[in-house]
């Protein structure tokens, strides 16, 4: 049996982006994230968050900090009765990168590796599932995972037409999206 999935880009949707985040005290939850993602799971969506990490790969901080923050994100929705069921994230560069993780893999978005072992691991079916980011290269990933539905958000970076042709809906951040897709 098939599980539908609202996969989320982490930096932007999740938690203010304010540049390589990686230490619980300067991340900063996007207001009304967490009852948004409960009617989520609420409606049947699983939870994946998709992130692409290069500040791994640039050596600002290791995989255990990583770890680290994402432990005590989850803790943070688990607290709410909010599960997120997958975590997965990126900590390669085609070009920064120390030695390690200088490649060109296929899991940073817009590549859809990312969201394909999520599809694999977790049974999703992609034609009923969303994918949220805030980013042209969020899209492009869903886009080549044939997510059903793609949405911009504006709580993270900038974008121009290129980002905004390539989503399905765009709104102001995650929290509205209930209010859109339920
Ligand atoms: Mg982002
Ligand atoms: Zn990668």
């Amino acid at each position: 049996m098939s599980n539908k999935a609202l996969f989320l880009d982490r930096d932007g949707v999740v938690n203010v982006d304010h540049g390589y985040v990686y230490e619980p005290e300067k991340f900063e939850f996007v207001d009304g994230v967490f009852s948004a993602c409960k009617a989520f799971v609420d409606a049947g969506y699983k939870l994946i968050i998709v992130t692409n990490q290069s500040g791994i790969g640039r050596g600002y901080y290791t995989e255990a900090d990583f770890h680290a923050l994402t432990d005590w994100l989850i803790g943070q929705f688990d607290k709410r009765d909010v599960t997120v069921s997958g975590v997965y994230f990126c900590p390669h560069h085609p070009k920064k990168a120390l030695p390690r993780y200088l490649k060109e893999c296929d899991c940073r978005k817009p590549a859809p590796g990312m969201l394909l072992q999520g599809i694999y691991e977790h049974h999703i079916d992609a034609s009923q599932s969303i994918m949220v980011g805030d980013k042209l290269s969020d899209m492009q990933a869903a886009s080549n995972a044939n997510i059903a539905t793609k949405v911009l958000v504006r709580s993270g970076q900038a974008f121009d037409s290129q980002a905004i042709d390539a989503a399905d809906h765009i709104c102001d951040s995650l929290a509205a999206l209930p209010a859109i897709l339920l």
